[in-house]
């Protein structure tokens, strides 16, 4: 008989895990996947896409009803699972339904943070996670309205592009001297703030919130400095946290997420955790790249396969603002024992830097021209020596592939 496999979270991880085991455990497992978004699992990269009116809601749906089906799996989206009693292996739902497990996976991802200031739950302030998300934002942001982003990072920079092309005045806040400070170095950010203040969006930097004001509902942003925004809404993207509530009923071991070893398993020999809601050596991942690792990894392990490892991610990250292109991966700062290789046009609008360490590259940001960006990433993650490319690295794959031929 099949054994009951529990997956709490119907999101990316979730939806990469049944796939690969499908290919590779089908009918071992009664698998369940339980959701609280009450809808099929979607792709929630594509969400900022959706919201700058580039797709529809509908384009981002990663597999159809039909495909869970045809795999045997029972789907409970619109479910939120809410405890997990390891002792008798069961968990328990929001509607009072409990499901028995054999092994289980928490899959939860993680939720949006929420600044601890006042006016912060006044209605027109909103986050930036889910597709509930989008409907809400879209639905605010008029032509002609003020929207306000907290926060410039990645999703904050997407949430106010998508905020600009419905014809909304957008302004960002953010905390940092540079946009993206995560991700790029102070010439590309630099860059990144003349492109998006070109489409129309104001770009405060240094700027720390003080406070949301409004009666009924938010009307400015107030800056410590005092500064009052005008706003209509306001966009809060200052970060995510792993989502641990249901670890932490099951006792779990807990850091940052929920801590797992190179098998994803947790501190309960029954229980998985992958994607963004997991800790894996002391990394909480906020991408899905190594969610789908991870995915893949775990699969391998509930197949039988005992040596299937994961040893963690190098990440990479790519804006997805149109007509503003911009890729980071890897260690992009450098340190004591790097070299720093940088091509630079200002004319052609492109920025490239590359940081190696002992003849390979080990980070790159590439502004402008992002061509590139995947073959720079192979060689990152391959650790292949670069000593015969050199030259021609800074140049791109076909020149540098040439030259070492
Ligand atoms: C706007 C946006 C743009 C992004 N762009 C990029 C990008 O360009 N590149 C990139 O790599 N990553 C990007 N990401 C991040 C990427 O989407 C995540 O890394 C990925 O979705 C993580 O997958 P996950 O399955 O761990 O979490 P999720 O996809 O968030 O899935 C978790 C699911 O679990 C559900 N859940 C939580 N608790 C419970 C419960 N108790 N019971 C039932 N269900 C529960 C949640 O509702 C959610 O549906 C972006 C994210 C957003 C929001």
């Amino acid at each position: 008989m099949s054994e009951p496999l529990v997956i709490i979270g119907n999101g990316m991880a979730a939806a990469r895990l049944v796939e690969e085991l499908s290919v590779r455990a089908l009918g071992r497992y009664a698998i369940a996947v339980v959701g609280e978004e009450p809808r099929l699992a979607y792709n929630r990269v594509l969400l900022s896409a959706v919201l700058a009116r580039e797709i529809a809601a509908s384009e981002i749906v990663l597999k159809s009803a039909a495909w869970w089906r045809g795999r045997g799996v029972t789907l409970l989206h619109g479910h939120a699972a809410v405890g997990v009693d390891p002792h008798v292996r069961r968990v328990r739902l929001a509607n009072g339904a409990t499901l028995p497990y054999a092994k289980l996976v928490l899959a939860t991802g993680s939720r949006p943070l929420r600044l601890p200031l006042p006016g912060m739950s006044l209605p027109g302030v909103l986050t930036f996670r889910d597709l509930g998300d989008v409907s809400a934002i879209a639905g605010a942001a008029a032509r002609g309205r003020k929207a306000v982003v907290i926060g410039g990072g990645l999703l904050g920079l997407e949430a106010a592009y998508g905020l600009a092309r419905a014809g909304a005045h957008v302004s960002v806040i953010h905390l940092m001297d540079r946009l993206m400070e995560r991700q790029l170095d102070a010439r590309a950010s630099a860059l990144l703030k003349s492109a998006m203040e070109q489409k129309g969006i104001m770009v405060h930097l240094q700027a720390r919130t003080a406070a949301l004001r409004g009666i009924r509902r938010i009307e400015a942003v107030e800056l410590a400095d005092r500064r009052i925004l005008e706003a209509d809404l306001v966009v809060v993207a200052v970060g995510i946290r792993p989502n641990v509530e249901l670890a932490r009923t099951a006792s779990l071991e807990i850091g940052r997420g929920v801590i797992v070893d190179d098998g994803l398993r947790t501190s309960n020999a029954d229980i998985f955790a992958i994607g963004e809601c997991a800790e894996h050596r002391g990394t909480c991942y906020g991408l899905v790249e190594p969610a789908y690792e991870q995915a893949r990894v775990l699969a391998q392990r509930l197949a039988g396969d005992a040596r299937a490892t994961y040893a963690g991610s190098v990440l990479a990250t790519n804006l997805k603002v149109s007509g503003v292109n911009v890729f980071s991966a890897g260690d992009f700062l450098g340190g004591p024992g790097t070299e720093t290789i940088v091509l630079s046009d200002p004319g052609l609008d492109t920025y490239k830097k590359m940081v190696v360490a002992d003849g390979r590259l080990i980070g790159t940001v590439l502004y402008g021209d992002t061509e590139d960006g995947l073959w720079y990433l192979d060689l990152i993650r391959s650790g292949a020596s670069i000593t015969k490319i050199r030259h021609d690295l800074a140049f791109g794959r076909m020149l540098a592939q040439r030259a070492a031929a």
